[in-house]
């Protein structure tokens, strides 16, 4: 299982999660990883890419993703569904 870099990490942990009413919060790194990955712990890349094979493919250095942020707003989107969707 690879391991994100810090920068991949801080990226995710500085992210808001605009929940509209409900207010912000930020995003976890558990999280995350469950929403792509389940119980099976991070697949993705070192660089925070959901694809492992990101580095040297999407991009050349670990520092340089542009995937990140993407990946991110697709988790933010199914949260927002989930917890602004539901029965209230
Ligand atoms: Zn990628
Ligand atoms: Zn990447």
């Amino acid at each position: 299982m690879a391991t994100m870099t810090k920068q991949a990490r801080e990226t995710i942990k500085g992210y808001w999660l605009d929940l509209g009413e409900r207010g912000f919060q930020h995003l976890t790194i558990a999280g995350y990883t469950r929403h792509f990955f389940g119980d099976a712990g991070w697949q993705g890349d070192k660089c925070g890419c959901i694809d492992n094979r990101c580095i040297g493919y999407h991009h050349d250095d670990e520092s340089d993703c542009g995937c990140l942020e993407p990946c991110l707003d697709m988790y933010v989107k199914a949260i927002r569904e989930t917890q602004t969707g539901g029965t209230e």
